[in-house]
């Protein structure tokens, strides 16, 4: 039976969402030490993401109320790692997994494996898929585009690469490193890299606006070639 394997961020759900539930858990925990609201906190991380990216947020909130230790950045980090996110499928993704539902699905996602499992548990998905492959587990080198984890799963299922689909966001390394030996991709347009132009070797074979799109005949059609 054909395999359907589905990164994570920003393919089943939008990543920023879990950005600012994470903001959400690093204000409740500054709110009491800077005596400022967590609602006001949290805004202005938001904001500022916005704008200046990710990595600063936390360093530049703690200098704006004059409380910049490595200490309390350290302690920013933790919360929002270790937080309990609130997660939702994009709606379209969780109409595919349900039509798909007898399916062997799986995902494959890269990123620190707590952060990844919390967020697949979150999201409901982990109970779906048979299993979660999250290749941090495995070693840094194991991430995408190397594509050790996809053969795991060729091996658990019996099947060979051309029988697997891979539906992800990023062609930077979603396609690059599994194309070769087979397998099956299919592009989802959105999220930060929705507009980013690929070269053949990063495209995928086929590029969805919607997982409302990968139907069964849509499937069947690509694993047919
Ligand atoms: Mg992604």
């Amino acid at each position: 039976m054909p395999v359907l394997v589905f990164d994570l961020d920003d393919t089943l759900y939008p990543e920023l969402s879990y950005v600012h539930s994470g903001f959400r858990a690093v204000a409740e925990f500054l709110s009491p030490l800077l005596g400022v609201p967590a609602e006001t906190l949290a805004a202005g991380m938001i904001a500022e993401e916005g704008t200046q990216g990710r990595g600063q947020v936390f360093d530049n909130v703690l200098r704006q109320h004059g409380r910049w230790s490595k200490t309390l950045v350290a302690a920013c980090l933790r919360a929002y790692r270790l937080h309990r996110p609130e997660l939702a499928l994009y709606p379209d993704s969780e109409r595919c997994l349900a039509r798909f539902a007898a399916w062997p699905l799986y995902l494959v996602t890269d990123g620190h494996k707590e952060v990844q499992a919390r967020k697949a548990v979150a999201l409901q998905v982990a109970a779906i898929v048979r299993h979660a492959y999250l290749t941090n587990r495995y070693g840094r080198h194991r991430a995408k585009p190397d594509p050790y984890v996809f053969g795991l799963i060729c091996q658990r299922e019996r099947v060979e690469p051309g029988q697997v689909i891979y539906v992800g966001d990023n062609p930077r390394k979603d396609f690059v490193g599994i194309k070769p030996l087979g397998f099956r991709t299919v592009r989802i347009l959105r999220g930060n890299y929705a507009h980013l132009e690929a070269d053949a070797a990063h495209e995928a074979d086929r590029r969805i606006h919607t997982l409302d799109e990968l139907t069964v005949e849509f499937v069947t059609e690509l694993l047919g070639q």
